[in-house]
C-alpha cells in the first residue's frame, strides 16, 4: 500500500519538482498538489504539469492533503508553514527537505503546535534552482535523512521513510542536532570554503580573472560549481546551523594552520601522509557509489 494518496508540494524549486517527477514515475496514482510563493514558478509548474493541480494559495494546496512536504529554503520555513496552518487537514503529516534540521524541527513546531511534523533532508541536489532543474531521478541511491523530534509517532516516521525509500532513497534516521553537526563537516563548509576560495581568487590583484578561469582546470573550477549554489538557500543553511558551523570551522582553520606550518617548514613526510589519508576518503565515497569513478569526475575530454 501507498504510504501517502494526496501529496502537496510547497515550493517548486529544485527539490521540490524533483520531488513531484520522482512521484509521478514511482507512485504515479498518488495525487499532487502543488504551491509555490513565485507566481511565475506557479506558471512554469503548470506548464510543465508537475502536479495535477497549481493552487494559488498555501491554504487551497494543502486543504485535503495527507503528506505536506516544505521544499522552501530554511529561512522561509516559519512564514510557508504559518500560510497553511488553518487549513492543515488534523491527520496530514508535514515534511521538509530543509538542508538544516534543529532550528527547522524548532520553527514548525512553533507555526504548527498541534500538527504531526516529521522533517527529512534528501542528500541529494545540484547548484541549480528553480522547477525546470529538477529531474526524477535526483534521489537514486542518496541518503535520505530523517530526523523526528523527541516522542514522534513511529507509525508516522515509516511513512515518511517509506515515501522517500519509494523515489529511491536510502534510509538513515538521526537526531536533528547529530544531523546539523554531520552535515557541517560534510556539507556546509566544503560549500564555505568553496564561496571563500573562489571570492579570493576574483579578488587578487596580481592574478587576472582571465587567467584565473583560462587554467581552472588545475582544480579550481570544481569549487566554482559548488560556489555556484544558490545563494539564498545557503545564507540560510549558515545562519540556522550556526553553531555546528562554526565549531567545524575552527577544527578546520586548526588543521589548515597546521599543514600551513609543515609547508613552511619543508615537512614533506607530513604533507604526503595528510594527502595519503585524504585519498583513501574519496576512494571510499566512490566504493559507496556516492560518485562517478571515472577519472576527473566522469568529464569527457573528447
Ligand atoms: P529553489 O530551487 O530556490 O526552490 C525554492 C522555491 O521555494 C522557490 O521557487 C521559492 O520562490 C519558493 N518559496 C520561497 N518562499 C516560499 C514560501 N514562503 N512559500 C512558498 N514558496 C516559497 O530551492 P531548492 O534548491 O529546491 O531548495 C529548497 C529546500 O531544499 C531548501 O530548504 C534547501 O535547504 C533544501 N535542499 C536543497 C538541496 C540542493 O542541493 N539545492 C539539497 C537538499 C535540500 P522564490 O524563488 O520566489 O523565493
Amino acid at each position: 500500500m501507498l504510504p501517502f494518496a494526496r501529496v502537496t508540494i510547497i515550493g517548486l524549486g529544485l527539490i521540490g519538482s524533483s520531488i513531484t517527477r520522482a512521484v509521478r514515475v514511482h507512485m504515479p496514482t498518488v495525487r499532487l498538489t502543488g504551491y509555490d510563493a513565485d507566481p511565475e514558478v506557479r506558471a512554469t509548474a503548470d506548464r510543465l504539469q508537475l502536479c495535477d493541480d497549481v493552487a494559488d494559495s498555501a491554504g487551497a494546496a494543502v486543504i485535503d492533503a495527507d503528506l505536506v512536504i516544505l521544499c522552501v529554503p530554511v529561512g522561509a520555513m516559519a512564514s510557508a508553514a504559518a500560510e497553511f496552518a488553518a487549513d492543515l487537514p488534523a491527520d496530514a503529516i508535514v515534511s521538509d527537505v530543509g538542508s538544516s534540521k534543529a532550528e527547522v524541527l524548532r520553527v514548525l513546531t512553533e507555526a504548527l503546535p498541534n500538527a504531526t511534523i516529521i522533517p527529512a533532508h534528501p542528500v541529494a541536489g545540484t547548484e541549480r534552482s528553480g522547477p525546470e532543474a529538477g529531474f526524477a531521478s535526483l534521489f537514486h541511491k542518496r541518503w535520505c535523512i530523517v530526523t523526528p523530534g523527541e516522542g514522534a509517532d513511529p507509525v508516522a516516521v515509516e511513512r515518511v521513510a517509506e515515501f522517500w525509500r519509494r523515489l529511491g532513497a536510502d534510509i538513515e534516521m538521526m537526531e536533528p542536532e547529530h544531523h546539523d553537526r554531520v552535515l557541517a563537516v560534510t556539507s556546509h563548509l566544503p560549500h564555505l570554503i568553496a564561496y571563500t576560495i573562489v571570492g579570493t581568487a576574483s579578488d587578487l590583484e596580481e592574478v587576472t580573472q582571465s587567467e584565473v578561469i583560462k587554467y581552472s582546470a588545475g582544480g579550481f573550477r570544481d569549487f566554482t560549481r559548488i560556489a555556484a549554489s544558490d545563494p539564498t538557500m545557503w545564507r540560510d543553511v549558515f545562519l540556522t546551523n550556526k553553531d555546528a558551523v562554526l565549531d567545524m570551522l575552527q577544527r578546520f582553520s586548526e588543521d589548515l594552520t597546521a599543514l600551513q606550518r609543515a609547508i613552511r617548514l619543508g615537512k614533506g613526510e607530513e604533507l604526503f601522509e595528510h594527502f595519503t589519508r585524504t585519498r583513501a576518503i574519496r576512494r571510499g565515497i566512490i566504493e559507496q557509489g556516492q560518485d562517478d569513478p571515472a577519472p576527473d569526475f566522469g568529464r569527457s575530454h573528447e
